[in-house]
């Protein structure tokens, strides 16, 4: 696919996404390749399958209006002999489900499949939103995707391996968590286990509580997990209850955040607690008990 023509907006389904699938007889290095053969052709033809066997070495495929329709469409496809190869064994290649099945929203587009469709215009418009992106899919491929698929393909386009979720009810919005790879590869092969916890208010139209788990640090042997909070009385019964061998410490923008409504309380005039805060912020960071 030219990058050229998905940015116009002239992308039509390549002509191989068609003949992805062919006839009995034909072979695929894997199962998962006769998995990405049916994707493409399902979106070209614009049908949508339900697997009725999905395995390894056993692949059986079935319109997803055979039960309701009638439709004989199907794809059964299995090893040929002893070896890895798969090959297709039988293929029904005609739809009777008609218009039951031509305005179908190819909910078999995975947030990979999206992903890798992508990725190459996201690298040079970084700006695309994730309505443009549902807006190109069915432009472009005539695939219907919400915006949550689309934002969580945006996620696995830019930074592959993340971990995206986000829970909505009626579609409305409860909450999101998102962990980048390079978070995640960067935490397992550097980081002794080194956890932040926090929450802020939001104070946009969105409101809400955004919570945030943030692990960092270079590694350094034993393993005992640090916990940095607020030290709020809940994060530390938790902390109490299901990391028993955790170590515990204190935020210090907390800690200076208290101990300035301290002095306040205290009635010191404001220089004084202002020096005294960052004297307090100052030592925090000092490595020994000399400096
Ligand atoms: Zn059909």
């Amino acid at each position: 696919m030219l990058l050229e023509d998905m940015l116009n907006h002239q992308t039509k389904i390549p002509t191989e996404w068609h003949t992805s699938i062919r006839k009995v007889g034909q072979k695929f290095d894997s199962a998962a390749e006769v998995r990405l053969a049916l994707q493409y052709y399902s979106i070209a033809k614009r049908f949508e399958y339900d697997f009725y066997h999905n395995e390894q070495r056993h692949i059986r495929v079935y319109c997803r209006f055979k039960h309701t329709h009638g439709c004989p469409w199907m794809l059964f496809a299995s090893p040929l002999r002893n070896l890895s190869i798969m090959s297709i064994k039988n293929f029904e290649s005609t739809h009777t489900c008609g218009q039951h099945g031509e305005n179908a929203g190819n909910l078999r587009a995975s947030r990979k499949f999206i992903a890798s469709q992508i990725q190459a215009v996201l690298k040079v418009r970084s700006d695309l939103r994730a309505v443009d992106i549902k807006n190109d899919m069915l432009s472009n491929f005539s695939i219907k995707i919400n915006y949550s698929k689309a934002y969580e393909s945006m996620v696995h386009a830019t930074n592959t391996g993340s971990r995206v979720v986000i829970d909505a009810d009626d579609r409305r919005f409860r909450r999101l968590f998102i962990s980048y790879n390079a978070y995640i590869e960067g935490f397992i092969a550097r980081c002794r286990p080194l956890l932040f916890l926090d929450g802020t208010f939001i104070k946009d139209r969105y409101r809400g509580i955004l919570l945030s788990a943030t692990g960092e640090n270079p590694y350094q042997p034993p393993h005992r997990l640090i916990v940095i909070s607020d030290a709020d009385k809940g994060i530390r019964a938790t902390i109490e209850e299901f990391f028993p061998d955790a170590f515990h410490s204190r935020c210090v923008l907390h800690l200076v955040e208290n101990f300035k409504k301290n002095m306040k309380d205290f009635g010191h005039k404001t220089n004084v607690a202002t020096t005294l805060d960052e004297l307090l912020q100052s030592a925090a960071y000092k490595f020994t008990i000399s400096e």
